[in-house]
Parts: C-alpha cells; sequence; structure tokens
C-alpha cells in the first residue's frame, strides 16, 4: 500500500479531523464513574503511526487521557507472553454479544468469561499477572512507557480512586469467577491492579506508537525488539476483530473493518496489519460504550485506504 509522501500523510490526518469533527455533539461521556464524567466531550485527536515508525497526528493528539479498556490489549500480550495458551482454558474466544459489564454469561457459563476484552476476561488476564509478577503495576507501567516511548506515562490516582469506590459490578464479576475457582489471588489485589491498568493516561500520539507491535508482527518500532512473536500479533488481531468493540463488533467490523479496541475514556485503537497503527480519541460515547467521532473517523480512513488500495 502506497500511503504517500509525509507531506500528503500530514495534511490527511488533519483533513480527518476537520471532517470527524461534523460528529462532535453526539453521544454522551462515560459517567459511571465521577472522575470520568468531567472529561471535555468537544476534544478530537487522530494519530497515526507508520511502518518506519513516523508519527502523523493533528487535532487534540498530544492530550493524555484515560486509556480504560484499550489497557486490555496490553494485559492480554503480557498474560499470553508469560502463559502462552494456557489462558485459554480460563477465558474464552468468542464475543458475547453483551455489554462489557455484564455479569449474566458468567454464571451459566460456570465463571469463564466470553473473551479477554469484556470486564470479566480482563479480570481473569490480570489475576494471571498478579500472579506472575511481584509488582504487576509497575510492569505494566513500564511496557507502556517502553512501547510508547514516554517516560512520563502514569496511572491517574484519581481515577483509580474512583474506580475502586465504584466497584461494585466488577467486585461481583470477581467474587462470582472466584467461587467457580477462576480467580486465584486475592480479589482486592486483582481488581486494584485491573483498575490500575484501566487508569493509565496516555494521548494518541502514546497509543499510536505503544500498540505498533500489532501492525508490525509483534515488534515494537519504538524498542526495536520483538514484543510478542508474529502469531501471537494475529490472534490477538482476530480478538479484537471479532470482540474489540464489545456488543458493537459486528456492526464496526462492517463499517470499517478493521481489528480495533475501545475504551470508555472515548479512545480507540485500530490496527491495519502491515502497515499501521491508529489511535483516535473524542469522550462521547454511543449507548454500547464507543466513541462517537472516534468511530466515524475510523469509518472515513477506512474508506480512504481501500480507495488506495483500489487504486482511486
Ligand atoms: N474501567 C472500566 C470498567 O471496568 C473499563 C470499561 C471500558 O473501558 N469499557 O468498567
Amino acid at each position: 500500500l502506497d500511503l504517500g509522501a509525509s507531506s500528503s500523510l500530514q495534511a490527511w490526518v488533519e483533513r480527518l479531523v476537520e471532517r470527524a469533527r461534523r460528529r462532535l455533539g453526539q453521544g454522551r461521556v462515560a459517567d459511571y464513574i465521577p472522575a470520568l464524567a468531567d472529561q471535555p466531550a468537544d476534544r478530537l485527536g487522530i494519530a497515526l503511526c507508520t511502518r518506519d515508525g513516523r508519527l502523523y497526528s493533528a487535532g487534540d493528539a498530544e492530550e493524555p487521557f484515560s486509556i480504560q479498556s484499550l489497557s486490555k490489549v496490553l494485559l492480554l500480550s503480557l498474560a499470553l507472553r508469560s502463559h502462552g495458551d494456557a489462558l485459554w482454558q480460563r477465558v474464552g474466544l468468542n464475543p458475547s454479544g453483551m455489554p462489557f459489564n455484564s455479569l449474566m454469561q458468567l454464571e451459566t457459563e460456570h465463571g469463564k468469561p466470553r473473551n479477554p476484552f469484556i470486564n470479566a476476561g480482563a479480570i481473569v488476564v490480570t489475576d494471571h499477572l498478579v500472579g506472575a509478577y511481584a509488582t504487576p503495576v509497575k510492569h505494566l507501567q513500564d511496557i507502556a512507557r517502553r512501547l510508547s516511548g514516554n517516560p512520563s506515562v502514569l496511572i491517574d490516582r484519581e481515577v483509580l480512586a474512583s474506580e475502586w469506590r465504584h466497584r461494585a459490578r466488577n467486585a461481583a464479576a470477581a467474587y462470582l469467577m472466584q467461587a467457580f475457582g477462576n480467580l486465584h489471588n486475592e480479589v482486592d489485589q486483582v481488581l486494584e491492579a485491573y483498575f490500575a491498568s484501566c487508569a493509565l493516561r496516555m494521548s494518541c500520539r502514546d497509543l499510536a506508537r505503544a500498540f505498533h507491535y500489532l501492525a508490525a508482527e509483534g515488534r515494537s518500532p519504538t524498542t526495536g525488539e520483538a514484543f510478542i512473536p508474529p502469531a501471537m500479533a494475529q490472534r490477538i488481531n482476530a480478538l479484537m476483530f471479532t470482540s474489540g468493540m464489545y456488543d458493537a463488533a459486528g456492526d464496526f467490523a462492517y463499517r470499517v473493518g478493521l481489528p480495533a479496541k475501545s475504551g470508555v475514556g472515548g479512545g480507540i485503537v485500530a490496527i491495519v496489519p502491515g502497515e499501521l497503527s491508529i489511535c483516535v480519541w473524542s469522550p462521547a460515547l454511543d449507548a454500547s460504550g464507543n466513541s462517537v467521532a472516534g468511530q466515524y473517523a475510523l469509518e472515513l480512513i477506512a474508506e480512504e485506504l481501500g480507495q488506495l488500495r483500489r487504486g482511486r
């Protein structure tokens, strides 16, 4: 795919922000915790990272935001790295068709979450990491810093405290899984590590760079190292394609057709395998918890990449 010269890529990203701004004003900022409810709804940022590790960005792409469920991809990458396919005995591989915090299937499916990108699944993945690392949160923060190349990536203490105070649903999921024997460490310790991962603050630029390993067969352009093996990157992309956008994964696949993961902070990371990692951010969400303007920006990007591929 010939994406053209740097100057035209930069102009492209700027034009995309202008067009996607038309969707600002639709949707609602997440309000399940007070710390996210004051996010400014008028923000919109886009960043792209190309194969050579170069970044192109426009709009509010430098403003750090709460990555929320985007952390589920990092948690999964780390757990697969340390445990390999054994993880799949405890977490499934199929879309849930349910909201990300639903408890219904957990009871009928004996404490085994449908996939690693709903809350219950990510809590099991975090349980793996709590068992594997003495300081899992610090480890995750270090990885986020290394992959993004930004040493000032931080965990937002206010968001973390707010998640903790309003933990009832996630705690219910964790205790239910413990009752089924699918949670091996202390519930409080696992929840705290899970919330800390959601409370990481990163910008579109940080995230486009940090997630580029999924577009580059597992190799990070920032560290120059293989973060995960190529086959693992391919599988994580497959899971993002089927489950990364919660119960709207099918709609999104039809409209955009790229592996992607969203978070209730308004961020979405999308991957064009072999080519690009993209991060869009705009805090107002639709009913499934996906950024309205962010999804629209990705639709525009997918449409234009399709035209480019077909030679216009
Ligand atoms: N911290 C959020 C939660 O656990 C993450 C959910 C999300 O981004 N979808 O509810």
